[in-house]
């Protein structure tokens, strides 16, 4: 990394304590920012600040900015991994299931970055990445409403990135695939995931399970000085299950 890709700043990463977020978190740590999670639980991470709130409630958001503000200084860079699946035939999908889905995984990103974003634009600098899911390339059976919150962060961001490029401030996305964290788990004690880990490593070109730390360093590079060319992009890291 060139030098002036470890200036630090104040980052914060939604979902922040738990899978891609907590790998996220510590990657941005060893990158030497200063890092805030904000997520339903504390989780016991050191290092990282961790801010309780409910991406889904506009004041609590506002509550945890603030919060990281008075302790590190103005956000400059944003990662938005707070995220619940959910699987459920949609003739039996009840509204207020949907609705829960989009509330956390579309509308919880909608808060974040408008509770943030004044930092940036003042600043003249930001970063915000979107974690949306690899299930938007093709769709996913029983996942409408996750699928389609999804789809919807990938157009956020390349609809928000032509706002804020003049502005100094990048957006993109970055679909993951596959990786190990306790959501997948959860979907595999479940039967949830159409076969077992092992059978969908035998499908992917890479032949292994994703790794939180495989989309953290996406993250990180990201969010780099060096990264300031891009926006607007939706960064697949998912073994080559899609291409
Ligand atoms: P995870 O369940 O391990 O972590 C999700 C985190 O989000 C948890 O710490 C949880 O407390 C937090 N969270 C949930 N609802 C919240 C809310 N309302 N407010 C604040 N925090 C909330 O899951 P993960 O696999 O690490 O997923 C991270 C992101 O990646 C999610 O957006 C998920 O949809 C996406 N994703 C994961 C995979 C995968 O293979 N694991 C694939 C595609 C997309």
């Amino acid at each position: 990394m060139s030098p002036e890709s470890t200036t630090a700043r104040t980052a914060v990463v939604t979902g922040g304590t738990s899978g891609i977020g907590r790998a996220v978190a510590r990657r941005l740590l060893a990158d030497g920012h200063r890092v805030a999670t904000v997520d339903l639980s504390p989780g016991d991470d050191e290092g990282a600040y961790a801010v309780t709130a409910d991406v889904r409630d506009r004041a609590q958001v506002d509550k945890a900015m603030d919060a990281v503000r008075d302790r590190l200084g103005p956000v400059s860079i944003l990662v938005n991994a707070a995220g619940v699946d959910g699987f459920k035939r949609f003739a039996d999908l009840s509204f207020e299931a949907w609705l829960r889905v989009v509330d956390v995984n579309l509308h919880g990103v909608f808060h974040c970055i408008q509770s943030a974003l004044p930092d940036m634009t003042t600043a003249g600098w930001g970063r915000i990445v979107n974690i949306s899911s690899s299930s938007t390339h093709s769709g996913q059976p029983f996942m409408t409403h996750y699928v389609a919150a999804k789809s919807a962060v990938n157009g956020l961001t390349k609809s928000l990135a032509l706002e804020l490029g003049p502005a100094g401030v990048t957006v993109n996305a970055v679909p993951p695939g596959f990786v190990d964290t306790p959501m997948l788990r959860r979907a595999e004690e479940r039967q949830l995931l159409g076969g077992t880990i092992e059978e969908h490593i035998a499908r992917t070109p890479v032949r292994r399970v994703g790794r939180p730390e495989d989309i953290a360093a996406a993250c990180a590079f990201l969010v780099s000085e060096e990264a300031g060319y891009i926006t607007g992009q939706i960064l697949g890291v998912n073994g080559g299950r899609n291409t």
